[in-house]
């Protein structure tokens, strides 16, 4: 008995051993250092900034109005882009329709300043209505809603008939004020659905109007967005029909994301 418990234990520790002999040996973690998780190329491009005094866009920015011309935009039917350009502005020509640029954008940041005139009278959406078409598509309601209220989906600021603005920023008329657009455009399934919808910020004056919204579709006066496969688009400035004296844009320039 003695004998075949001792032949046990020997039996015991010689696996015991030949296991431990064959647990592998691997290198040792590294030891981490701030280096590690640091690099250095590439550097993003140097940019200049605008000057805000002097109303000059970044160094990369495409200037699309510097308050000489509209050689960069036509009217939507092709022709010359018939609006009033005087003392470094372009005014709304309300009859001579929108106009878009001659370039189609995707994603962009566009800058911009509109003034709705001193003494401009009406009320509601019949008060200095323009709108920032993006890609040709989507419209960004501009409208004089100093001390005037209207439909909140319809509200400066607002993705027209979408989406209402966080809140009202604007400036009395005569003075100017200042859009800065951030936006990513949709992609598309091969069906024409969105597999990601077009999104955008706002900020007016700024001051945050839309963070980083989804837009549903295109804009429609009456009836719901539209979903509708497309590709780059222009910028187009809204003519629109109603009856009060023209606003006006200064300083546009965009740069592409
Ligand atoms: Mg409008």
């Amino acid at each position: 008995m003695k004998n075949i418990f001792v032949f046990s234990l020997s039996a015991m520790a010689l696996i015991s051993m030949t296991v431990n002999a064959q647990e592998k040996k691997y290198p040792e973690q590294e030891k981490m250092t701030a280096g590690m998780s640091e690099y250095w190329t590439p550097q993003p491009r140097v940019v200049t900034p605008g000057d805000i005094k002097t109303n000059t866009a970044p160094s990369d920015a495409i200037v699309l109005f510097d308050g000489k011309d509209l050689s960069k935009w036509q009217n939507s039917d092709g022709k010359a882009a018939g609006w009033d350009v005087h003392d470094g502005v372009v005014t709304v020509n309300k009859k001579n329709g929108d106009i878009r640029t001659k370039e189609n954008f995707g994603s962009f940041q566009l800058h911009l300043e509109w003034s709705a005139p001193k003494g401009i009278e009406g009320t509601s959406q019949s008060r200095g209505n323009s709108g920032v078409y993006l890609q040709g598509m989507y419209e960004i309601q501009v409208l004089d809603n100093y001390q005037n209220e209207t439909y909140v989906d319809g509200m400066v600021g607002s993705i027209y008939k979408q989406t209402p603005p966080l809140v009202n920023v604007m400036r009395k008329p005569g003075e100017w004020n200042v859009y800065d657009i951030i936006y990513t455009a949709p992609v598309f399934k091969e069906d024409g659905s969105y597999l990601y919808r077009p999104r955008v910020t706002l900020i007016q004056n700024g001051v945050v109007l839309q963070n980083n919204t989804e837009i549903l579709g295109t804009t429609e006066y009456i009836g719901f967005p539209r979903v509708v496969k497309h590709g780059d688009g222009p910028i187009l400035l809204q003519a629109h029909g109603d009856p009060s004296i023209p606003i006006s844009y200064r300083n546009i320039w965009i740069r592409k994301l």
